[in-house]
């Protein structure tokens, strides 16, 4: 049994679903999501399956639950402190048994001043676009080491590093481009500073790209380009992997580009602007 499967005969076990008709709601939408992942895969001929991390910003902690009890374990948030409080919740609501945690992504525009509290619950920060950022997290991730009771995570954060994949074109401000919907990032020739600053900084660990498709032309050919910056960074760190792309409108370029990581919001949770 597949994913998708297995999440349709959830959404008609009582004993899953208790009665819960978002629980049943969100268990159908996720299998559907695996559906479309499987299918894309196909298609690109690809074997590996990217990792789903569902992003549920504007969503309650009470979500977060229900999606862990349809074995959800990698989830995402884009502001700090609705994250920090829904983390809190979640933990109330599950209590921590390590064996089936979740994991925290931070996948927006992160501000330096926020780094302490985000060490705290994020396991990955997928926004690592400046070398100011980088140093703020080495600092808090070196406060937290004094203080292990702190942070709700093993091991070092996982940092990857947002690229900008708009045409240089368009960019509106080359050194840091970002517009509101957290596009932007760090350019190609800051890649590698970056690359380096995060592998020499104790407590931090370069786990790969991250970019958002540009809200004009290709995601496919966007992707492409995050799929040849992928390899440049691989050559100088083989372990650096992973490659964060696809989001609800764009999951399957990403997948045939070679995305291992999805970021999946609407798609699953649905309309954030009817939240409840
Ligand atoms: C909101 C968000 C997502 C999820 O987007 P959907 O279109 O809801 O799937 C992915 N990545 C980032 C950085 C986000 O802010």
């Amino acid at each position: 049994m597949n994913f998708s499967e297995a999440l349709r005969s959830a959404a008609e076990n009582p004993d899953v679903v208790e009665g819960d008709e978002r629980t049943r709601e969100l268990a159908l939408r996720l299998a559907d999501v695996h559906e479309r992942i499987d299918r894309a895969l196909e298609a690109s001929g690809r074997r590996e399956r990217p990792e789903l991390i569902v992003v549920t910003k504007n969503f309650p902690a009470g979500d977060v639950g229900r999606l862990h009890r349809l074995g959800v374990r990698d989830v995402g948030e884009n502001k700090d402190q609705e994250a920090a409080r829904k983390a809190r919740e979640v933990h109330e609501l599950l209590g921590d048994d390590p064996r089936d945690r979740l994991r925290w992504h931070f996948v927006g525009q992160l501000q330096s001043n926020k780094a302490k509290s985000v060490v705290r619950y994020a396991d990955s920060v997928h926004s690592v676009d400046r070398l100011s950022l980088v140093k703020a997290l080495g600092k808090a991730m070196a406060r937290e080491s004094h203080d292990p009771s702190g942070r709700s995570a093993a091991g070092p954060l996982e940092c990857h590093i947002q690229v900008s994949l708009e045409a240089p074109e368009s960019a509106q401000d080359p050194a840091h481009g970002l517009d509101a919907a957290g596009r932007g990032g760090s350019s190609a020739e800051q890649m590698m500073e970056l690359a380096e600053a995060i592998d020499r900084t104790e407590d931090l660990e370069l786990g790969g790209l991250m970019a958002v498709a540009p809200l004009q032309g290709s995601a496919h050919e966007a992707f492409s380009r995050l799929s040849e910056l992928s390899q440049a960074l691989r050559q100088q760190y083989p372990h650096a992997v992973e490659i964060s792309a696809g989001m609800s409108g764009d999951l399957e370029d990403a997948v045939a580009c070679g995305a291992t990581r999805l970021r999946i919001g609407r798609d699953v949770l649905g309309d954030r602007s009817a939240a409840r």
